[in-house]
């Protein structure tokens, strides 16, 4: 449930909540709007509470949130969140550009293609190198190999990087470079992967599971959030379907309805959500019409010689091309704000 505070209520009258539902067993998670505060009250039966705060000092009202999700509900939070990244506030109105190579596969090869997705317009760069392939046999990224082309990378682009995250294990020696930390559609819901991440103070680019319903994924987006990191951007990268002409189906419909359900910024993978690089620039504009906050989007120098994920890869210039389009449909949508 929530506590609403009245616009005129005192810190004091705030902290005196706050300690009386923390007393009877419950967490508290504090939204401070321009107007009022909201404390969110979690715990197992919290509503059974309301009677004990509905006449207390300072509050305006107690509500419910019946939906599983509370702290990314709308609910708890009207105002869109922000956060944060370099030089970039996702979730504001500029969309927020992420692209690179699927897997860092070679210095030369990435430090290229990161030049060019940087002239080109990008905010931030991607690239695994703890890479969840489906077959053993196939190429499992670079690992610490990787995370100093990373590093080299972030350096001559001044960048912020983007990266995934496979096992708790290795979540330290990501942090310590990488700006943003992916966690992938297989690990959707490893949840001790999910609560590990929360106990971080760094955004989370929270993927959607290929058969993951929408309310799903807002409650693995919960297990960030509950453990106090508030910085989680979704990202919709296409589900399971019975087509197979693509590799997967692009949920657009996502996009809107995250919005109406959610105060999270969520972005559009279009080069997983298609996996053909002639579908990504066309479902890209797509997904910033439907209001993405952003995309995030796999280019390498050399496509062809990948080793992963070439065929759903834009060129450089494709993506040049894209950036301009995407420009185009968020100044015809009113999303820019000066100059890129
Ligand atoms: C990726 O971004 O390279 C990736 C593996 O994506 P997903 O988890 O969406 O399949
Ligand atoms: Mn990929």
């Amino acid at each position: 449930m929530i506590i609403v505070m009245r616009h005129d209520a005192t810190k004091e009258q705030v902290s005196a909540v706050v300690s009386q539902v923390e007393a009877h067993g419950c967490r508290t998670h504090l939204s401070d709007g321009d107007e009022r505060t909201v404390i969110g009250v979690i715990g197992t039966n919290p509503f059974a509470l309301r009677d004990l705060f509905i006449e207390a000092p300072g509050v305006a009202e107690v509500v419910p949130i019946t939906k599983p999700f509370k702290l990314s509900n709308r609910e708890f939070r009207a105002r869109d969140t922000r956060i944060t990244v370099g030089a970039h506030e996702v979730g504001a109105a500029r969309p927020w550009i992420v692209a690179g190579p699927c897997s860092v596969d070679g210095e030369e090869l990435y430090l290229e293609t990161c030049r060019n997705v940087r002239a080109a317009g990008a905010h931030a760069l991607r690239g695994g190198v703890f890479k969840p392939r489906t077959s053993p046999y196939s190429f499992q990224g670079l690992r610490g190999d990787g995370i100093s082309i990373l590093r080299e990378a972030k350096r001559e682009t001044g960048l912020p990087l983007v990266c995934e995250v496979l096992e708790p294990a290795d979540i330290g020696t990501l942090a310590d470079i990488v700006d943003v930390l992916q966690i992938g559609a297989r690990n959707m819901q490893n949840f001790p992967l999910l609560s590990e991440v929360g106990r971080l103070r760094k955004p989370v680019l929270l993927k959607r599971g290929m058969s993951a319903t929408i309310e799903e994924w807002l409650l693995s987006a919960e297990y960030i959030l509950s453990q106090g990191n508030y910085d989680v951007i979704l990202c919709e990268r296409g589900i399971r379907t019975f087509e197979t002409y693509t590799r997967n189906t692009l949920d657009l419909n996502a996009v809107p309805l995250i919005k109406e359900l959610s105060h999270l910024p969520v972005i559009v993978d279009p080069s997983h959500g298609t996996g053909r690089r002639s579908l990504v620039t066309p479902m890209a504009l797509a997904g910033i019409a439907a209001g993405a906050d952003g995309l995030i989007v796999e280019v390498h120098a050399q496509p062809e010689v990948a080793l992963s994920d070439g065929a759903q890869s834009l060129t450089p210039q494709a993506f040049a091309h894209l950036v301009e389009q995407v420009d185009a449909v968020a100044a015809a949508l009113h999303r820019t704000v000066g100059v890129r």
